[in-house]
């Protein structure tokens, strides 16, 4: 009943790499008697806005991606009768943030060439409810954004970007965040390009919706905490503008940004590398590879997801099975918006409707892909990847 002795552990899906330095900063926010948005929260602003390396634009550290997103739409007025549009290939939380806000939301299909969001799908559903447009930068690879921008600018609408798997992602050499959208949101959860355990970046070059999100970040407060404790006079008060959320980053989460930005190059280099690496392996395999970004720009490489060929008679769910039983964690990525019950009852969805989103999800899996990975660990991804293909 023992396992073999030289059964290798179980490679999980995703790990975070968090040094020293993170550590260390940590400890020092702890005994500092700071421990919420003060200091280190001011500095990986600033920070993350140098990286950025585009004065015009202004970096407000939040607790998550979700909070950043609700906050822009918040800000941008979205509310009651508007209407979002986004893709179904994402993670709820891109959609959920609109119906917060008592908007509705209006999915549509992925070009199945790039899995992102149709440019051409988001036109064809504008109607006169429609404000806004939200691109996902599915995996780490850069939306059209040069079409999105120009629909949104011919119609009117806004752009917010769940930027959540785009660091350091580019399109034409510009980093998104920098492409003139009305908000940019990235992610620090745990698994994500880098890491504050819980947090997200909302970066605008909107001056109107800095003011809106930064007082609505602390229970629309007129002043965030740091300048409440520490201004000279008279430090006690503030005053409550509107009904805002709790939505600060906290300097134990900032303390841990604020090194994981300096190795975000280094982080997507090793990400890079270990893609090349699979790209190699997988090339002569009954599997479709992931969607690769235009030559010279960067992909983030948040995830790295296969789709099983026409060729291929088995099914992905058996695929997942088999990679677990080699010991290797795998993830989908994602069940379509329109196959929750919540999203499907809602608006009253079809699979049929959205053919290369519901064909993706049907056929697709992610296979682990982190800097902590050693060399070994990808050899054994790849090995494992390579005889369930081919038996
Ligand atoms: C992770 C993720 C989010 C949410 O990020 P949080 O920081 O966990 O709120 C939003 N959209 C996408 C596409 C994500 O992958």
């Amino acid at each position: 009943m023992t396992e073999p002795t030289n059964a290798l552990p179980f490679l999980p899906f995703a790990l975070p790499e968090i040094g020293e330095d993170e550590i260390n900063e940590v400890v020092d926010t702890l005994r500092s008697g700071w421990v919420t948005t003060g200091p280190k929260a001011k500095r990986f602003e600033t920070d993350f806005a140098a990286f950025l390396n585009e004065p015009q634009l202004e970096c407000i550290a939040v607790n998550s991606a979700t909070a950043g997103l609700h906050l822009a739409l918040e800000a941008l007025g979205i509310g009651p009768g508007d209407e979002v549009i986004t893709t179904t290939h994402t993670f709820t939380a891109t959609a959920e943030v609109v119906r917060y806000l008592g908007a509705d939301v209006v999915l549509v299909d992925i070009d199945p060439k790039t899995l992102n969001i149709d440019p051409k799908l988001v036109e064809a559903a504008i109607t006169p409810r429609t404000r806004c447009i939200m691109p996902v930068h599915y995996a780490g690879l850069a939306v059209d954004m040069i079409a999105i921008l120009d629909i949104a600018r011919r119609h009117g609408l806004r752009v917010v970007e769940d930027a959540a798997h785009a660091l350091p992602t580019t399109l034409e050499k510009e980093l998104i965040g920098t492409m003139g959208s009305d908000a940019t949101v990235f992610s620090f959860y745990a698994n994500k390009t880098m890491t504050t355990g819980e947090g997200g970046m909302l970066v605008t070059r909107n001056a109107e919706l800095v003011k809106r999100a930064r007082v609505m970040r602390l229970h629309g407060m007129n002043r965030d905490a740091f300048d409440r404790f520490t201004a000279k006079v008279p430090s006690w008060y503030y005053e409550i503008v509107a009904p805002g959320f709790k939505y600060n980053m906290t300097d134990i989460a900032a303390a841990l940004g604020i090194h994981q930005l300096k190795r975000i190059t280094a982080f997507q280099a090793r990400r890079e590398q270990i893609a090349q690496a699979y790209n190699e392996a997988f090339a002569d395999l009954p599997l479709i590879l992931p969607p690769q970004p235009i030559e010279g720009d960067v992909h983030s490489w948040h995830l790295y997801v296969l789709r099983l060929s026409e060729t291929l008679e088995m099914e992905r769910d058996v695929f997942i099975e088999r990679m677990f039983a080699a010991g290797i964690g795998c993830s989908v990525h994602y069940i379509p918006l329109h196959q929750h019950p919540y999203w499907r009852e809602r608006y009253d969805l079809r699979a049929a409707q959205f053919p290369h989103s519901q064909k993706a999800y049907e056929r697709s899996f992610s296979i682990p892909l982190y800097t902590a990975m050693t060399d070994d660990d990808v050899q054994r991804v790849i090995r494992a990847v390579r005889e369930i293909a081919l038996s």
